[in-house]
């Protein structure tokens, strides 16, 4: 794991620096995703490159990177790589001139979560924030990256944000589902990321009979359901025991579909 890539030339992490000069890197001018890789296959890694150049199509951030490219270089570094699971972080750095734009691909090893989380539950706590550009994942975290501090000081998960309408529209690093018997209630996607867990979280409740509406959630009315969770590539379906002070119980529809959705994923 000391390796990396970088406009796809393996290098030592060490060697994988920015200058403090540079203003699109310290103005936040750049796209990234996560990808996860399980018994060393990157997870979705078509929808991950094609959401990493939606994100920088949406913040106006040329370069000359393909698909292709993005493809190849991550199997590279994969095969360099001596381990089996870990998390790649795709970075999009943007540049005055598109040529200068580079692409680092970063082996990381996340802290999954503990097990027992996904019988216990999780709590969440709330705050009002808009991202700005929702449908891209971009480098300005700073609100998100605050506000998942202050969850985790406050004993949480993560922070759902709510938008000036007192709707939810996302957590900090995951999608929200609202779960009434077998309806599944998600925020549209125009107003969040529209995570690659999200997707198929989605497709495969379809698939089990449930019904999905992408509906706007008010936090004023969160009693109607009687579960809920949280989705993204590190937490796949992280089912919610409680947000700020409501309680929510983990229900059979809820457990159905996870496992419906570990069978889903362990199929691909
Ligand atoms: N929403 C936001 C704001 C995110 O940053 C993320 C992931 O990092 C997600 C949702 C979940 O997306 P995915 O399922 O692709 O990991």
């Amino acid at each position: 794991m000391d390796l990396c890539s970088r406009n796809g030339s393996i290098i030592d992490k060490e060697d994988a620096s920015l200058s403090v000069f540079s203003v699109e890197f310290s103005y936040g001018f750049g796209v990234y995703e996560n990808v996860r890789v399980s018994k060393g296959e990157p997870l979705y890694l078509n929808e991950h490159i094609a959401r990493l150049f939606k994100s920088a199509q949406e913040i106006e951030l040329e370069h000359e990177f393909s698909d292709s490219d993005l493809q190849s270089w991550t199997n590279q570094l994969i095969n360099q790589l001596d381990e089996d699971n870990y998390n790649l972080k795709i970075l999009l750095i943007g540049a005055k001139d598109p040529k200068n734009a580079e692409v680092f691909i970063l082996p990381l090893k996340p802290k999954y979560p503990d097990r027992k989380l996904y019988k216990k539950g999780v709590k969440l706590i709330t705050a009002d924030y808009e991202r700005y550009i929702p449908n891209a994942k971009t480098l300005n975290m700073l609100p998100s990256y605050l506000l998942y501090r202050r969850a985790q000081s406050e004993g949480a998960y993560d922070c759902l944000l709510l938008n000036r309408n007192g709707e939810i529209t996302e957590g900090t690093r995951t999608n929200f589902f609202g779960v009434k018997d077998k309806t599944l209630v998600t925020p549209p996607a125009y107003d969040v990321l529209v995570g690659v867990t999200r997707t198929h979280v989605m497709d495969c409740a379809i698939d089990a009979g449930f019904e999905v509406k992408e509906e706007a959630v008010s936090i004023d009315n969160i009693d109607e359901f009687n579960s809920a969770f949280i989705t993204s590539t590190s937490s796949k379906i992280m089912p919610v025991n409680q947000i700020d002070e409501k309680d929510f119980v983990i229900s059979d529809e809820l457990k159905n579909l996870m496992k419906k959705f570990k069978e889903f994923t362990t199929s691909i």
